[in-house]
């Protein structure tokens, strides 16, 4: 025998003694030697001792022990306290001590000690520790523990804290058991509780008992999960009484866990409430085809929102590890490529979407060519390859005939009936008023970077420093004849087509107006052409207003912007804000001033001091603005199309502000769990003032961002019953730049389907034609009427001979596709970044194009966008999960982006990548998810023997190389998994079905970087557009061995190939995927329970303590005397 097995099986031995015998000096003896043994060492010992039955021995004793009264005094303390020292780190001591029957014994203990502290303390400790699980805790509450408890703690008496302490704490666990909860309830406690803590509150003056203290709030909390807790709290003023007691005390530190235990409680029993129902549906209803794709029901929460389950549950029992059961693991499904999804003769009418394929480049002289790639046919008719559903009232246009009079012949046709939102009243009053109106105040805002040039000439203003607005408004001195429109006026001409014939003039003067002094600075964008393209837009309700940013333009912030730091405290005011709506009913507004559908309140709100909304425009997204207070306003978002989810996206228009006051907004029905809005993200601001000043980006703005769980409900049908979730709100403070200034504000930057069709349309404009073969055709129309661009990209052949030509046709296929989602607006900037770097001059660029023909569908859900939904198209679908069986009618461009894939295939022209653009809102960076059945298996915990199994690794290279170029693409956070659950995703299908080997999803995150380069900072426009151009220079570098000789591009190729080596190494490949984000520090546990051992943390010193207190006595010395 070993020396180990030796000390084994004498703790066994020594254990087993102690569990069956009946002898007073045996368990005495072993106490002591017990004692000795844990007396020292580190905690590792007391896990040795615990997997050796120590808690079962030690808990046998106790009940042998105080049935025969074998021990008292000293030895029966040693016993407690050795006790508390095991179980306090068994996390079974509940339900051993149930078996034991070791909670009766220790409830006699209590009843026998209640006037000797020295036994009392450690028993209740061990009630403490038993409680912990909630069916002991039960036992312990139905043989009397919650009223024996009780009488320890009142009436108040400041004498024998350390007893109170432990009383305190032990109730405090014995509170999690739901029964035991509801008897406190019945027998009045609740109101004794309170008392009792604001007893303590005052008493305490030197804060020398915050445990006491927070021991009374860990009841509270505990019985704040019943139904009946909740109301009991409320009805005894407990919120008002937790209010005013953390107002006394919210800028101590010390008090910090105090604090935060009242507002866990605060939010608990704030009453819970239904949204109003009428903003549930969508204010937008589209006539779905065929009637028959099912609408979707929304039940509303029952009046008794009551989660109080009868039965105790044990939370540990429920804390099995989950297996990720999403991955697929069927090999068979994974190895398997199933049929094409429909007959093989409708795959020829794609032919059309490949004219480079057909193009006859033999008989064109160079005129031809420039006719085929410049010709953009996006505007032109329907394909005629799809069912339409054209809705008249849709297709009716925005512009009456007889406007363009009013325009005199010099006004652009485009120039019609288009109503514009812009700072008028800014304009107006500044004029009016001579220099004074426009506020001067920076309130935030990153001081510019100099002087625009071009506005400077046009204004012939000077820019002063410190000034933000005035110097323009100077300048503009020649807008003093110029009718601008008051605000009012332009919504609502807007609103009513009755509106005077003048006031139509009036804003068409505005636009020509402002047209005059636009700088014209911004690539690719074109006010006039904007309007022209927006007219042609399709919309559910008509837009005919403009949003100023999409109409005049956008230009990359020059700076870059850190993430925020939340402050710590930032969520507690937030939440003491939200409580004195309850409090202090009188203070509060209430007010409407904003609702989607109805217009006329905007002519009601016109006092002061309230801000003016609108998003009844392209891409817009607010249903409900409810002004709380003097700047703090509510805002409801309008749910997908069809559908009564997906509240993420917003983008509304704000006027009617002062500058430098902190408003208040809370988007008050988001659905998500977490996002990164607690991580660092800010949403994004455009104001109209500093657009007209030559600044027309797009800033994160607001501070005192949160987001939290708030006390607004909704029910979901599942198959298991029906299910409270709760809403979310997103809250920040904005002070806005200037007064009276118009500004928008957004989830992201918006990207609008008129924004791409003009962007495509000056593309195509601008593309060398003797050398870029460009081909903007349309895929189809969608539901809503509009088309969806197909962009075709290649080089074309250098001179038209045979070869050339066979080589150009010959070319791989890429084909790169984005939002698919609407709300991801990212991905739309990411592809504006891809298609400029793929038509322009860059040498690498144009050896790509000689390479590959790429493929592009920039958009692929246009309604989805035009709306101003999320997540889905107008069906209330999300088109990404469409991909395996997608309907022609409902799906047409998931149905015919389908069918042009696998046209390719059938042609054996399988395209090289398949790469879709989303946004990712929980996560950092810029990453992929590909396709593998390996990693698939292995992720899966499968038993399946992968080594037969061949695949081509070229799925990881990609990503490998973006990680090396592209400074916000980061391979850590990249997956080569499938999915069950997305199975019908644009991803796993064209990876399947299509039998593209590196499909991706590539996901970039709303919020911004946390390595590299860009670490610390917020994604801009910029860094997103650099993204898109880095993609290209990856995706040339995926097939090095086919890059032609280039002069020009030679130099830059070896800088990038010496990263091959490293990039083909895919021992380096890392397989650790990064977690979500962490629970945000502040963050509501709503299920309580606090952390077992954080419970315990005092009871250590505590045990400490009350050790060197005993050693100082004479039994203590006998025992270790003895037990030498
Ligand atoms: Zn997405």
């Amino acid at each position: 025998m070993s020396d180990k097995e030796t000390t084994d099986s004498g703790l066994e031995v020594i254990l087993t003694t102690l569990q069956t015998s009946s002898d007073k000096e045996t368990i005495q003896s072993i106490i002591s030697i017990l004692n000795e043994l844990l007396s020292m060492g580190t905690e590792r010992r007391i896990h040795y001792v615990i997997s050796k039955g120590g808690s079962e021995a030690l808990l046998q004793a106790l009940v042998n022990s105080s049935h025969k009264y074998l021990l008292s005094g000293n030895s029966l303390q040693t016993l407690l306290h050795l006790l508390v020292k095991v179980g306090q780190k068994d996390k079974m001591i509940g339900r051993k001590a149930k078996k034991t029957q070791a909670t009766i014994t220790i409830l006699n203990l209590v009843r026998k000690n209640m006037a000797n502290p020295r036994t009392l303390t450690p028993c209740l400790w061990i009630v403490q520790m038993f409680a912990g699980s909630v069916t002991a805790g039960g036992i312990l509450g139905r043989n009397g523990a919650t009223e024996l408890i009780y009488k320890l703690l009142v009436p108040f008496t400041a004498e024998h804290t350390r007893v109170i302490r432990a009383a305190a704490e032990a109730f405090a666990a014995l509170m999690k058991s739901v029964s035991n909860s509801k008897r406190a309830v019945t027998r009045g406690y609740v109101q004794g509780l309170l008392r009792l803590y604001q007893n303590w509150h005052s008493y305490d003056i030197q804060h020398k008992y915050v445990h006491i203290r927070r021991a009374f709030l860990r009841c509270l909390d505990n019985i704040a999960n019943t139904k009946s807790g909740r109301q009991i709290f409320w009805e005894n003023a407990g919120m008002e009484i937790l209010f005013h007691i953390t107002q006394s005390c919210a800028s101590n530190q010390s008090l910090k866990s105090i604090l935060n235990a009242s507002v866990q409680i605060m939010r608990k029993c704030y009453p819970r409430s239904a949204l109003p129902t009428d903003v549930i549906q969508s204010a937008y209803n589209f006539p779905v085809p065929g009637g028959a794709h099912p609408t979707r029901t929304c039940s509303l929460p029952p009046d008794n929102l009551d989660d109080d389950s009868e039965e105790d549950v044990d939370s540990e029992l429920e804390n099995v590890d989950v297996e990720d059961d999403d991955l697929e693991t069927d090999v068979e499904k994974l190895k398997t490529k199933p049929d094409p999804d429909r007959p093989r003769e409708l795959l020829q009418s794609y032919k059309k979407f490949c004219p480079e394929l057909f193009d006859d480049f033999q008989d064109s002289d160079s005129e031809s060519f420039d006719r085929n790639c410049t010709k953009a046919e996006c505007s032109s008719k329907p394909t005629g390859c799809c069912e339409v559903i054209l809705n008249s009232h849709i297709r009716k246009g925005y512009y009456k005939e007889g406007d363009q009079r009013a325009l005199g012949s010099k006004t652009p046709e485009s120039f019609q009936q288009c109503h514009l939102s812009c700072p008028v009243d800014a304009i107006d009053n500044y004029t009016k008023r001579n220099g004074l109106s426009c506020s001067t105040k920076e309130s935030g805002f990153r001081p510019r970077n100099g002087p625009n040039q071009t506005m400077d000439s046009l204004m012939s203003a000077t820019f002063e420093s410190n000034s933000t607005c005035t110097s323009v408004y100077q300048s503009g001195k020649q807008l003093d004849t110029c009718s601008f429109h008051s605000r009012t006026d332009c919504i609502d001409s807007t609103y009513h087509s009755q509106s005077s014939f003048s006031d139509k003039r009036e804003t068409h003067d505005t636009v020509l107006r402002l047209l005059e002094r636009h700088n014209e600075d911004i690539p690719f964008h074109d006010p006039s052409t904007y309007i022209a393209t927006a007219r042609k837009t399709a919309s559910v309700q008509d837009y005919n207003v403009l949003a100023f940013p999409d109409f005049w333009g956008i230009i990359p912030a020059p700076y870059q912007q850190p993430m925020t730091e939340q402050k710590y405290g930032t969520l507690r005011d937030k939440i003491f804000q939200d409580v004195q709506r309850l409090l202090k009913k009188d203070d509060i507004l209430n007010r409407l001033v904003f609702d989607l559908q109805e217009s006329s309140l905007l002519e009601s709100v016109e006092e002061i001091d309230t801000l003016k909304f609108f998003s009844k425009f392209e891409s817009g997204n607010l249903r409900r603005a409810i002004q709380v207070r003097r700047y703090e306003y509510d805002l409801i978002l309008n749910s997908d199309v069809n559908n009564i989810h997906h509240h993420q996206w917003f983008y509304f228009e704000i006027s009617g502000m002062k500058a430098g006051v902190p408003y208040r907004f809370n988007i008050i029905n988001c659905e998500k769990a977490n996002s990164q809005f607690n991580y660092g993200m800010q949403p994004v601001l455009y104001s109209v003032c500093e657009a007209l000043q030559g600044r027309p980006y797009w800033q994160r703005v607001g501070d005192n961002i949160c987001y939290y769980r708030n006390s607004y409900v909704y029910t979901v049908e599942t198959p298991e019953g029906s299910c409270e979730k709760p809403y979310f709100t997103l809250t920040f403070n904005i002070q806005f730049p200037h007064t009276d200034d118009v500004c928008y504000l957004a989830y992201h930057f918006p990207y609008t389907y008129s924004t791409l069709m003009t962007h495509l349309h000056l593309l195509g404009k601008s593309v060398k034609q003797k050398k870029v073969y460009f081909r903007n055709q349309s895929l189809c129309n969608t539901l809503g009427g509009n088309p969806c661009p197909l962009v075709t990209i290649t080089a074309l052949p250098k001179l038209k001979s045979q070869q050339n030509v066979h080589q150009f046709r010959n070319r791989p296929y890429l084909v790169l596709t984005a939002r698919v989602h609407p709300g991801e607006s990212n991905a739309s900037w990411i592809m504006k970044g891809t298609l400029e770097f793929l038509l322009s001059d860059d040498p690498a660029a144009e050896l790509l194009r000689e390479m590959y023909i790429i493929k592009v569908i920039p958009m692929l859900n246009p309604d989805g966008v035009i709306n101003g939904n999320h997540r889905s198209s107008l069906t209330g679908e999300d088109l990404n999960r469409q991909w395996s069986q997608p309907s022609p009618t409902l799906h047409p461009t998931v149905y015919h982006l389908k069918g042009l894939l696998h046209y390719l295939n059938s042609i054996r022209r399988t395209p090289l990548v398949f790469c879709d653009y989303h946004g990712h809102s929980r996560k950092k960076n810029v990453f992929m998810y590909g396709c593998s059945i390996k990693e698939t298996l292995w992720q899966s915990g499968s038993s399946i023997n992968t080594a037969s199994l061949k695949e081509d690794i070229g799925y990881r290279t990609l990503p490998k190389v973006l990680s090396k170029v592209a400074p916000a693409f980061v391979l850590s956070s990249c997956s080569f998994q499938v999915e069950k659950s997305r199975e019908s995703t644009a991803r796993v299908v064209v990876w399947r079905e299509i039998g593209v080997l590196r499909s991706y999803t590539m996901e970039s995150s709303y919020c911004g970087s946390d390595q590299g380069k860009y670490k610390g900072l917020q994604f801009g426009i910029k860094e997103l557009q650099e993204m898109g151009a880095k993609l290209c220079i990856g995706l040339l570098l995926l097939n090095k061995n086919s890059l032609p000789y280039n002069k020009a591009v030679f130099p830059q190729m070896m800088k990038l190939l010496t990263l091959e080596d490293d990039i083909l190494d895919h021992r380096s490949f890392s397989n650790e995927y990064i977690e979500e984000e962490p629970p945000c520090p502040e963050e509501i546990d709503f299920n309580s329970c606090f952390i077992y051992e954080e419970e315990f943390a005092d009871i250590e010193e505590e045990l400490e303590e009350s050790s060197s207190d005993s050693e100082d006595t004479e039994t203590t010395s006998e025992l270790q005397a003895s037990s030498d």
